[in-house]
């Protein structure tokens, strides 16, 4: 686990400020997020965004968004939407630079036909099988191809075939032809170019040859003039290949690629491939259900940018791999929301109370602040009647030592309101407790006593009259494990889901405040939690919300003993 304190500086931003004091790119900085639209993204993602977003930010440079959109298998405009909007969501503008590779199809051709004329490609007609025998392994070198001396004329003419139809899928790629004696595998000749007779999401029919990424990615970002190419660690051994692709072609700019490692977080996957499985199977309800780690899953939670963006810096860059505990997402979420969110009453399992002193048909208006510490957030009126609820946990019939809260003859605190006894207790037929009937204390108005009683517990409710129906959604870890990846073998990370992920409670109640509630805006409802109105499916008359984060940092908690064990 990763519960290191937030970096302020990083790797990255070190290599910038060495770059711009050596005047290297003429002072520029150039980034960008090159995400493949073939699925939602993801908190892993935001780190990306966060990254190349406020590196740009920081030393006045710019952002491109390009999407990687080369595989025309794989790739949908729905993805090409959801990635737009979520960018924007987390606060982040590309202004107009938004490019697509697919835009530079053209271009990639002409550069691998320069290639080719270089005598640094060839036509390979070996079959896919045979590739894989002839690449060798990491520890023996592998085998030229028989192809890998064509001339430059039948090379180009092979090419022309292949762009033009004339092929199969199979029948022929490009590779670039480098060193199949290397150590590094990548760079034993890799496949540039391959026959796909595939429509593209954006270019239709007019191709049948794609490039493979390593080839578009290296040139795309020479076409757009990036001077810093930041991506995951997984790409350090195609390093060297990104390099030779724009040596061999003598581009007029170069940029540096530098790895950083992706993100882990704990008690879920952050892969679009095990995400995709999780929406395919129905698992979840979709990309933005709120157990999901998705930016859109995030944002239906509840969860708002400025935490996401906070959690991003905490984590900061490293080149190290790591999991980061998913309690410290939590403790960036509450922190946000503390500062910020409004505070209410619910009742998520409602247990009646009826106070026998009090007038039958009287309704008493109290006034209680919305924020404890922000005056200027103003106030709300919460009516206080004869019949209200309280939350069912918060009476024992018969209570343990430590329980402080109502019991039968003790006396309690409610929240803004009086102080109430609990006299009578009724149950039904099958013996379930199903009504309280307590006394209050009119002078106890607001909270407190002429006699300054003490009283141990105070408690949150609803007046029964004027509360409004809600059905609460509460969401738990989706997996029941720290690392669902790590899975033996045979097992499949499926089977670490979560049974108890979704609960849903239909009979709450809250105060009538948040009847008129905004679609996404979020609340502390007190005692209990951070709450949003969902944005799919609540309505003025049927409100749902669902849980972003409970009360408890359990991140504080361990920062807490880790310090005592550090003995500071
Ligand atoms: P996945 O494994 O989820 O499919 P990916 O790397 O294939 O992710 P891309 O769409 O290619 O997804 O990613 C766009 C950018 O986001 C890349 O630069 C990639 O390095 C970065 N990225 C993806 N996942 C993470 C992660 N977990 N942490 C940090 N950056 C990530
Ligand atoms: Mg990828």
């Amino acid at each position: 686990m990763n519960t290191t304190p937030p970096a302020t500086s990083n790797f990255i931003k070190t290599i910038i400020e060495e770059d711009l004091r050596l005047g290297k790119f003429n002072g520029r900085v150039v980034t960008r997020f090159p995400p493949e639209p073939n699925g939602y993204l993801h908190i892993g993602h935001a780190k990306s965004i966060c990254l190349n977003f406020g590196l740009a930010r920081e030393f006045n440079g710019t952002c491109h968004l390009r999407f990687d959109d080369t595989n025309p298998i794989k790739e949908e405009v729905e993805y090409v939407e959801s990635i737009q909007r979520d960018v924007r969501w987390l606060g982040f503008d590309w202004n107009d630079k938004l490019f697509y590779a697919s835009d530079y199809f053209l271009k990639l051709h002409d550069y691998a036909v320069e290639l080719i004329r270089r005598g640094k490609a060839y036509v390979c007609s070996l079959d896919a099988e045979q590739i894989r025998e002839y690449r060798g392994t990491l520890t023996t070198p592998g085998k030229d191809s028989p192809y890998r001396d064509r001339g430059v004329a039948e090379n180009l003419d092979l090419f022309a075939r292949m762009r033009a139809g004339e092929f199969e899928e199979g029948e022929h790629v490009l590779r670039a032809k480098i060193d199949m004696a290397s150590s590094n595998v990548v760079m034993r000749d890799p496949v540039i170019y391959r026959i796909k007779k595939a429509a593209h999401h954006r270019t239709g029919d007019v191709w049948c040859i794609y490039p493979m990424y390593d080839f578009a990615h290296c040139l795309s970002d020479s076409i757009e003039g990036i001077t810093h190419s930041i991506c995951t660690l997984e790409f350090e051994n195609n390093r060297p290949l990104y390099h030779w692709i724009l040596d061999a072609l003598e581009t007029p700019c170069h940029p540096e690629q530098i790895e950083f490692a992706r993100l882990n977080l704990s008690y879920t996957v952050i892969s679009k491939r095990k995400l995709i499985q999780l929406v395919r199977d129905k698992i979840v309800s979709g990309w933005d259900d709120p157990r999901m780690p998705t930016i859109s899953g995030l944002r239906r939670r509840g969860v708002p940018p400025e935490a996401i963006r906070d959690f991003c810096d905490r984590i900061g860059v490293a080149r190290a791999d790591s999991m980061v505990d998913i309690a410290l997402l939590e403790h960036c979420i509450r922190e946000d929301l503390n500062a910020r969110a409004p505070r209410v009453m619910a009742v998520l399992r409602p247990l009646k109370v009826v106070i026998t002193n009090y007038p039958e048909g009287q309704i008493e208006e109290l006034e209680a602040p919305l924020h404890p510490e922000k005056a200027d957030m103003g106030t709300r009126m919460i009516p206080f009647s004869r019949d209200l609820y309280i939350e069912q946990d918060d009476f024992m019939e018969d209570p343990p030592k430590k329980f402080y809260r109502l019991a039968p003859g003790r006396e309690v605190r409610l929240r803004y309101g009086y102080y109430i006894t609990c006299r009578d207790v009724i149950k039904d037929a099958q013996g379930r407790i199903v009504e309280l009937r307590c006394v209050y204390d009119p002078a106890s108005r607001g909270g407190g006593t002429p006699d300054n009683r003490k009283v141990k517990a105070t408690l949150h409710w609803v007046s029964a009259a004027q509360a409004r129906p809600a059905e609460v959604r509460t969401y738990n870890h989706l997996f029941t494990v720290q690392n669902p990846n790590e899975t033996l073998e045979g097992q499949d990370f499926r089977g670490f889901v979560n049974p108890d992920s979704l609960e849903v409670l239909s009979n709450c109640l809250v105060e009538p405040h948040l009847a008129l509630a905004e679609s996404g805006s979020r609340w502390q409802f007190e005692r209990l939690g951070y709450y949003s109105v969902d944005s799919v499916d609540s309505t003025p008359g049927a409100l749902v919300f669902n849980r972003i984060v409970s009360l408890r940092d359990s991140w504080a908690k361990i920062q807490a003993s880790e310090k005592k064990t550090a003995g500071g």
